[in-house]
């Protein structure tokens, strides 16, 4: 099948206008990568830092960071894949949103035939997220509260009933009414409109004045410094995304004043590098998924050629949930 391949890119960083539909070189596998033709492709918000420049990369550039879809053929060296079988993967390099590529097997899983090939495409960077948030960070057990930021998104429903499952008390805060309604159908224990309230009060209330273990924040700027005002002493913030804006730099003796607070600013990213711990994030994620307790719910779908303006509603906090790119 080598040739090419319907492959979105950008030449330089810029808006959702600097997405473009190209053919993109598809070779063969060498030792230790797998060709994979998609199904589907998942929509993220690392994608837009990607194309904005707030993660800069040497360009041109093709764009995604998850996919799934079927084996087409196979490098030396891979033991885990064979032609033919379903995968799922969130793995660098960025390249995803396209019909087939070559890419390093290491990251990539073999999909439960449970899983549909839309849910794959949707739930592994979310998900994998998800998992190293709740189990490779920090320790956090049944009883725990943790305060989790746009509850209503694609990796904050995912947590929601992650939490719920797991026993953890989540306060999740949203945006507008019906996300916190919905936050809410997914298993968070409150959910509060930070839109409208004053987030960092209502959380205080909810924990009679004690504060959360956790923060989980992927806003970043706008909500720093409120987020370490909702944990208690010795609480562990994770700052994780940028979605407003990247953090400002800050002082570290914050940190002891208000109770010996810890901070970390972690990225999935190396999680996965190792191919065993890889896989084994993900069998964990696949169980939740079969099981039930977690349900990927996609609320959007755009074909690929409309990537542009599914950038455009995400970064408008337009959307809940999971959105994917379909391809025919
Ligand atoms: P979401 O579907 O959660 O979309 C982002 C949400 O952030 C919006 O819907 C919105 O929800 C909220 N938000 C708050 N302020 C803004 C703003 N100024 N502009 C836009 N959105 C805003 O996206 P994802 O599920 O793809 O990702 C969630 C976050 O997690 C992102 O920040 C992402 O970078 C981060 N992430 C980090 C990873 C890591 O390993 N470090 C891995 C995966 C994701 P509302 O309207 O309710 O405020």
């Amino acid at each position: 099948m080598a040739g090419t391949a319907r492959t979105v890119i950008i030449e330089e960083h810029g808006g959702p206008e600097a997405l473009k539909l190209a053919d993109w070189p598809v070779g063969e596998p060498g030792p230790g990568e797998v060709r994979i033709r998609h199904k589907a492709c998942g929509l993220n918000f690392i994608d837009c830092y990607q194309r904005s420049g707030l993660y800069p990369m040497t360009l041109p550039h093709a764009l995604g960071m998850e996919a799934s879809g079927v084996i087409d053929a196979v490098g030396e060296g891979v033991a885990h894949l064979e032609v033919g079988d379903r995968a799922a993967y969130a793995a660098a390099p960025p390249g995803a949103y396209c019909e087939a590529r070559v890419m390093p097997a290491a990251q990539v899983c073999r999909l439960p035939d449970a899983i549909s090939f839309e849910e794959g495409a949707a739930m592994m960077l979310k998900g994998l997220t998800v998992q190293y948030l709740f189990h490779r960070t920090t320790p956090l057990q049944a009883g725990d509260t943790v305060l989790f930021h746009a509850a209503a998104g694609g990796v904050g429903l995912i947590a929601c009933q992650w939490a719920k499952s797991e026993g953890i008390r989540l306060i999740g805060t949203a945006g507008s009414d019906e996300k916190c309604a919905l936050a809410m159908e997914h298993g968070a224990d409150a959910c509060i409109n930070y839109a409208t309230e004053d987030w960092v009060a209502k959380v205080r209330e909810l924990t009679d004045g004690k504060g959360v273990d956790v923060v989980m924040d992927s806003v970043g700027k706008a909500t720093f410094e409120g987020s370490l005002d909702c944990l208690k002493p010795l609480g562990m913030m994770i700052s994780f995304g940028n979605a407003s804006g990247a953090v400002d730099a800050f002082n570290l003796g914050v940190l002891a004043q208000k109770g010996s607070l810890k901070v970390t600013r972690p990225t999935l990213f190396t999680h996965i590098a190792d191919h065993g711990t890889c896989q084994s994030m993900a069998g964990m994620l696949f169980g939740k998924v079969s099981s039930g307790e977690v349900k990927i719910r996609i609320d959007q779908r755009f074909p690929l050629e409309d990537v542009a303006e599914a950038h455009r509603v995400l970064e408008a906090r337009r959307t809940t949930g999971q959105t994917i790119l379909t391809l025919e």
